[in-house]
């Protein structure tokens, strides 16, 4: 599996983006960046794309994906869960803010909508996907991707503390996670659940004590403000637990 950070921020300016992996050049993780990252013959690549939550860092290109289409005359498929799917219906494909691309054209809509539930894995191509739930200030998945030659990576999407409770359902050999802000915002990650580089850490001996093995991490969503002092605090975290974590930047491959 080859996995590309196309946007691995949590605020876009020229040299970040929001947050999207591209798996194989088929599959999307979440849609922070997919229309501005890739052409429209990369666009038109997609097997599928899904979407951890409804906030709008992770869903801000499908609208965008849905004009693409309208004008490829072809469709993108969606899989979330169906409070994703409720959110962009009544808030932005409503035909007030965009067109309804979830229902239009009625035969042949857009946007293909497949609602997903936790726990219940289902396939897409030759990859078999787990959705399960994480700890958010929205209902949030993460994805469990396992490709036909047994590689398998967990993208979490946005979590805070808690994100152990997902370990007894996952055995990735790459972990992606977020840690928004570094320790001294220990406080925010708490409350707005989201990670810094301690609470990370807590996770990380959670799922080592749990499976017996740390998985490879890279981080994304990090804010870009903080990123060189993130950078530092994960860096001796690291060294700390004896285990490579690499914050991923936009345009990085991983081949896994
Ligand atoms: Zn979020
Ligand atoms: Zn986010």
């Amino acid at each position: 599996m080859k996995v590309r950070f196309l946007g691995a921020h949590n605020c876009e300016s020229a040299t970040t983006r929001l947050v999207s992996l591209l798996i194989d050049d088929v599959l999307a993780l979440d849609a922070g960046s997919l229309t501005s990252s890739l052409s429209i013959e990369a666009q038109l690549k997609l097997k599928a794309v899904l979407l951890t939550h409804h906030h709008y860092d992770h869903i801000r290109d499908v609208p965008a994906l849905g004009m693409n289409a309208l004008f490829y005359e072809t469709s993108v498929s969606v899989y979330a869960t169906q409070v994703v799917r409720d959110a962009l219906a009544s808030h932005w494909l409503n035909g007030t803010i965009y067109s309804s691309f979830l229902e239009k054209p009625p035969q042949n809509p857009r946007i293909k909508f497949t609602v997903i539930e936790p726990g219940k894995p289902f396939k897409i191509a030759d990859y078999e996907i787990l959705a399960v739930p994480v700890n958010h200030s929205a209902p949030t998945v993460g994805f469990q991707v396992t490709s036909s030659d047994g590689k398998s990576l967990f993208y979490t999407g946005d979590t805070g503390l808690g994100l152990s409770e997902a370990w007894p359902e996952v055995s990735p050999q790459l972990l992606i996670t977020e840690v928004t802000a570094p320790d001294r915002y220990e406080e925010f990650g708490r409350l707005r659940l989201h990670l810094t580089p301690g609470l990370l850490k807590e996770e990380l001996l959670a799922f080592q004590k749990l499976k017996g093995y740390l998985p490879q991490v890279f981080l994304v969503h990090m804010n870009p403000r903080q990123e060189a002092e993130i950078a530092a605090e994960i860096e001796r975290l690291s060294d700390e637990l004896s285990t490579p974590i690499t914050l991923a930047h936009e345009g990085l491959e991983v081949q896994l």
